[in-house]
């Protein structure tokens, strides 16, 4: 994907894409009046930006090493009975000295002649700050992780779990803001970001998809209050939308300065400064 600019007016006028799965086709123009990009965490936007106007957007990043490993599992019978008739189980991370935590969550209930299976399929999560990631190649191996950073009680139920789906990880989460309240009139006309395009946020604390729905009822009271010109809406937005993102990015970032390894990126991507 490509803007379609007119630089001496500082405006976007459309995009220009390709069909992902067929990158030797022909590529397609899309004009629009407005154009709302809201097509989540891994866009380029910025470097678009550099590219069509010269300009550079304020960035940070915080990489705090957060990491998943999950999947669908039927638990069996422990030997104790307190912890056999907890369905939904959970331990949550609070760097720096428990970077480790887990959750489980019930499906559904299965039907089994065993007798000493729980009768029940669920999710079941494992979860890491500070690198410490929980390994996805065996389940003898992930075992032997929570046997070292988590209680004996969550080893027992993970030892009597029999997994039923692949071992999933997810290693790519931080805390990536682009600070486009801070650009002024510098930022085109007619073009917003919105949502994870702005900001993305440790999901821990669940403020990804309230920032995005905030910003997306923001941008429609802006059209709404009907006396603005259509030239200065993206500014207006970004203004309105970066005080949006400041609370959300308050309410996610401040535990994660606890974090021992914390990696900062700040500035334009292709000139970053790093501290670790
Ligand atoms: C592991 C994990 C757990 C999370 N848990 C939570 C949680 O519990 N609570 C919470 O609030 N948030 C959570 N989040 C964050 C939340 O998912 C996001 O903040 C939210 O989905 C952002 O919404 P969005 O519409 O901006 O982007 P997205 O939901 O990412 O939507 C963008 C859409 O654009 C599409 N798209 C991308 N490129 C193109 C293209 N070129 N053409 C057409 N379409 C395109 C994508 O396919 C996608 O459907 C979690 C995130 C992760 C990674």
């Amino acid at each position: 994907m490509q803007l379609i600019v007119d630089q001496s007016l500082n405006i976007v006028k459309g995009i220009k894409y390709r069909q992902k799965h067929h990158v030797d086709s022909s590529s397609i123009d899309l004009y629009g009046d407005f154009i709302i990009n809201c097509t989540g965490r891994n866009i380029s936007s910025v470097k678009w930006l550099k590219e069509s106007f010269n300009l550079i957007v304020p960035t940070i990043q915080i990489h705090f090493g957060l990491g998943y490993a999950t999947f669908i599992g039927e638990r069996f019978k422990t030997g104790d009975p307190s912890l056999d008739s907890k369905h939904i189980i959970g331990y949550a991370l609070n760097a720096f000295d428990k970077n480790a935590g887990f959750g489980i969550t019930p499906i559904r209930e299965i039907k089994t002649m065993d007798e000493n299976s729980l009768g029940t399929l669920s999710t079941l999560l494992l979860q890491c700050v500070n690198y410490e990631y929980p390994p996805n190649d065996s389940y003898e191996n992930l075992l032997e992780w929570i046997k070292e950073k988590l209680d004996p009680e969550c080893y027992s139920i993970f030892k009597s779990t029999k997994i039923c789906s692949p071992l999933v990880s997810y290693r790519r989460t931080i805390d990536d803001r682009k600070r486009v309240g801070q650009l002024g009139k510098k930022w085109p006309q007619n073009y917003v970001l919105l949502g994870d395009t702005i900001c993305t946020f440790n999901p821990t604390y669940g403020q990804g998809v309230t920032h995005a729905c905030r910003q997306a009822r923001e941008l429609r009271k802006i059209f709404q209050e009907n006396c603005h010109k259509l030239k200065d809406i993206s500014h207006i937005f970004n203004r309105r939308a970066s005080a949006i993102t400041e609370e959300c990015w308050l309410l996610s970032t401040t535990n994660d300065w606890k974090t021992p390894i914390l990696k900062i990126i700040k500035g334009d991507p292709k000139v970053l400064t790093r501290f670790v």
